[in-house]
Parts: structure tokens; sequence; C-alpha cells
């Protein structure tokens, strides 16, 4: 899968909808236009070796001239049967569409200022740059980018959503979770579903890396609607996202991807004891109230990574604070967990809550975190 990246905004006159459709009589894109690469463009010093030749074929390849037009915010309307398409030319002021792409030549020509060429072309007449200036800048610009600098975008991006959609803050109240402060250092965001994929498309990153990242269904929709969403994030990088179904799907979600060590180990790793929570919800809710020792593992399986984290610092114990389910699945998860922590050579206490809740519902039902240190205080070991 090939990844790009947009660096910078030099096209910020490219402004959408500035093709234009409608216009009755176009002059009709001519042959000369489609050869018209056959003249040579690039005069540059030495001429083009043949390696050289080969890797501008393979850069012009990665991104189709229609392709980078259109992120661009160009908007052309087909002209003709063919693979040809015309809009305003972003080379020069006009009130008429003069500017033709031929997709299948991966060329273009404008009829009203007379220019035209490859992509590179494009790219040198329109930010003025020199020939080798303008290959650098495409090969900066189509640089595959990690998987994190996207999902660190749509963490901004839902962080955005959750103050526009009172549903998000109305369900934060009724989690009992109110202070912005944390919500912020949380990274707390919301998914209205639905405008992701415009949202990320409209910064350039192509449909694939969309749909690679798990953002994106096969259909082409947000993986995530109407969920809270809260960043896993490792080493400073966002890994994963988890979504919480504020409505009546599955609850819990997490894209196709690892979700990476303990919750916000780089800080709960300094702990000596250290309380496991099943859910973020949870966790939240605790960090509000004072006990920022809290991790989680999302759910109650711990992965051998998030065990050994646990096990990073001699003498570290651990207060699980799991669910206390009717069929009583949290408080087995919770004793087999405790096992597995003691043979590993971590002490483990296993946390009663009153019947039927969790830390969250607890407090939502008013427990104090005074009455929650008494849970932690009569928890006895394994
Ligand atoms: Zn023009």
């Amino acid at each position: 899968m090939i990844r790009y990246r947009c660096v910078g905004t030099p096209y910020s006159h490219f402004l959408p909808g500035s093709g234009l459709c409608g216009f009755k009589k176009l002059p009709p894109p001519t042959i000369l236009a489609w050869e018209y690469p056959l003249l040579c463009f690039y005069a540059h010093p030495g001429g083009e070796n043949s390696a050289m030749a080969h890797d501008l074929e393979l850069l012009k390849q990665r991104m189709p001239l229609l392709e980078y037009l259109q992120r661009h915010n160009w908007r052309p309307c087909r002209a003709g049967r063919r693979q040809e398409f015309v809009g305003l030319c972003p080379l020069h002021q006009e009130t008429r569409p003069s500017f033709y792409v031929n997709a299948h030549k991966n060329l273009f020509y404008c009829h009203g200022c007379g220019r035209g060429g490859d992509l590179i072309r494009f790219v040198q007449l329109f930010l003025a740059l020199p020939f080798r200036q303008s290959v650098a800048h495409l090969e900066q610009e189509l640089m595959p980018v990690p998987a994190s600098h996207l999902l660190e975008q749509t963490v901004d991006f839902y962080q955005l959503q959750l103050h526009r959609h009172p549903e998000a803050a109305r369900y934060l109240e009724h989690r009992g979770l109110h202070d912005p402060a944390i919500i912020e250092e949380l990274g707390i965001g919301y998914a209205p579903g639905g405008n992701l994929r415009r949202h990320l498309a409209g910064r350039g990153h192509p449909f694939d890396l969309l749909l690679d990242t798990g953002l994106i269904n096969g259909q082409g929709r947000d993986a995530f609607c109407r969920r809270i969403i809260f960043p896993l994030c490792q080493h400073g990088q966002v890994v994963n996202l988890y979504g919480r179904s504020i409505g009546a799907a599955f609850p819990h979600r997490l894209l196709p991807r690892s979700r990476g060590g303990l919750f916000a180990w780089d800080s709960v790793g300094y702990f000596s004891i250290v309380i496991l929570v099943e859910g973020l919800l949870d966790l939240a809710i605790l960090w509000q109230s004072g006990f920022r020792n809290t991790t989680c593992a999302i759910g109650t399986q711990l992965t051998s990574a998030q065990l050994a984290q646990l096990a990073d610092q001699p003498g570290r114990s651990v207060y699980i604070v799991f669910d206390q389910d009717e069929n009583q699945a949290g408080q087995k998860a919770s004793h087999q967990l405790a096992l597995r922590l003691k043979s590993a050579g971590i002490p483990a206490r296993m946390v009663q809550l009153p019947h039927g809740h969790d830390p969250n519902s607890y407090f939502v039902a008013g427990a104090t975190a005074a009455d929650f240190t008494d849970c932690l205080e009569r928890a006895q070991p394994l």
C-alpha cells in the first residue's frame, strides 16, 4: 500500500469549486496538446540518464496528475468520451475553463495560457520552481507517512467534534465525566460518523491509506459512528483508537490494529501501586477522582507485553478492579489474572465493589474517593 503525506499548503488558491461545469462551448482538446510532452520540457543541464528517467516515471505513476490536481481541489468536468477532463486553469486567471487533463496520458494542456505537460511540469509552473526542486518537492509531498500521523490527525478532528455534538457531552455527563481538564488530557473525542473520510481526504490522505488503517470500511464509510473516542498511545504515538458507542451499537470497538501496551503507561508506570480496570470510562472517572495510578488493558485479557509492563518495576503491587458481573465473568477474569500475576512474581489483590457495579457506575451512583479507597483497603491478596 502506498502512503502519502501532504506538506505545507502551497496550493491555497486552488479553492474548492475552482473548476467549472456547465459551460456549453468548450474548445476541444487538440492532438497537439496531448502530444505536447514530446517537445522536450526538461532542459536541465547534463540531460537525463536512463536511471533518472526511470525514477521520474515511477514518481509520476505514484501520483497520477488528475488525482494530484483533485487532491488540491481542482474541480474538473468530463470533456468528451475519453479520459479527458476540463476545468479552470490553476496557472492563470480565467472565468471560462480551458485547462484540460488527459488521464490516460497523464498530461495537461491549457488553451488559455498555452502551457502543458506532465505532473512535474505542472509543479514547476505552479510553484515557479526549477526542475530539480520541483522533483524534490513532489518527492517530499508524496513521502510515505506512518499510520500514527494519520491517527493523530483523526484524534484532533474527533476532539473538535466533541464540542460540536451535544449528544456526546450529554453522554460523558451521564457517565460522570465532567472535568474538562481530564477530558482534554485523555484526548477524548467524538465520532459522529459520516465526516472523517471527507476531512482526511481533504488533507491529502488517499483512500487506500484510510482503508488500510481501518478508519473507513470497504464501502468507504467511517468505521466509528456515534462513538466516544479514546486515543491509545505508546511512547508518545497514537497506535489505535477505542470507540465507545453512545447508542444501540455494540459498545466496544477498536481499529483492526494492535491496541498497544497498558493505557497511559508512560505516566502510570512510575507508581509502585497500580489500579487495573477493564474499561476506559472506569479509568477516566478514577483519574477524575484523583486515582492517577489507574491503568487499563481494554478488557480483562492482558497480552504478554502488558503483563511485562506490570512486572517492569520490582515490588509493584496491582489492585484489580474488574466489573462485578451478575454471571461472575468479571470476578472469574479477575481471579485468573491475579493467579497469572502471582506466577509472574507480581503481588495482586482483587477489589470487590458493591454488587453489580464497575468503577464507573459506582462513582456515578454517588460513591466518593473515600468510598473507593475503603474498597481498595478491604481487598485481600490472593
Ligand atoms: Zn492556463
